[in-house]
């Protein structure tokens, strides 16, 4: 049986991670979406919110499942049994920080490897901090997130007028 993790803080789920989730769900028979629960940036949500809202964005995929984890990422993966991390890459200034994550984690755990895949288009230029400082200034963002996570934002930020298009 093939499984990969997919780790990231999700501060929130993007409909580019979800297209990166379902991307890799169709490559390993189980994905383990690892939402990490203290990363040293400023965080919107908490671990067991950012949990949630991964949960119902990705219900549709039956072999993808969402742990929260504290740990390292390659201890993370070594505890489900994934020899794969996933993650994503959206542009040339992705890739340096990716490439030296990678190695990093390759030097810890030579068994596990990485693979990146390349984003989708449509969502190519889509961040979570991006989308929070949309929904922060009342900005039209409901084609960039699942619908709970549009609806958890407007109520955190409150809807505005949505006009900003
Ligand atoms: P972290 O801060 O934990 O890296 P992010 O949510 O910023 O979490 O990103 C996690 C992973 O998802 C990274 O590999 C990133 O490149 C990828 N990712 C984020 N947004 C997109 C997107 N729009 N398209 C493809 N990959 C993405």
């Amino acid at each position: 049986m093939t499984k990969a993790v997919y780790p990231a803080s999700f501060d929130p789920i993007t409909c580019g991670h979800v297209d990166i989730a379902e991307r890799a769900a169709r490559m390993f028979d189980e994905l383990i979406v690892g939402v990490y629960s203290k990363p040293m940036k400023d965080i919107l949500f908490t671990a067991a919110e950012r949990c949630q809202l991964a949960k119902i964005a990705l219900a549709h995929l039956p072999n993808v499942r969402v742990e929260p984890y504290t740990t390292l990422t390659v201890d993370f993966a070594q505890t489900y049994g994934a020899a794969v991390i996933v993650r994503g890459l959206r542009a040339i200034s992705d890739f340096e920080w990716e490439l030296q994550l990678s190695m990093m984690n390759r030097s810890l755990m030579p068994n596990i490897d990485t693979i990146c895949l390349m984003t989708n288009q449509e969502y190519s230029f889509l961040s979570s901090s991006l989308l929070k400082d949309i929904a922060r200034n009342h900005g039209h963002f409901d084609h960039l997130a699942p619908t709970n996570v549009v609806a958890a934002l407007k109520q955190k930020f409150g809807s505005g007028n949505g006009d900003h298009r």
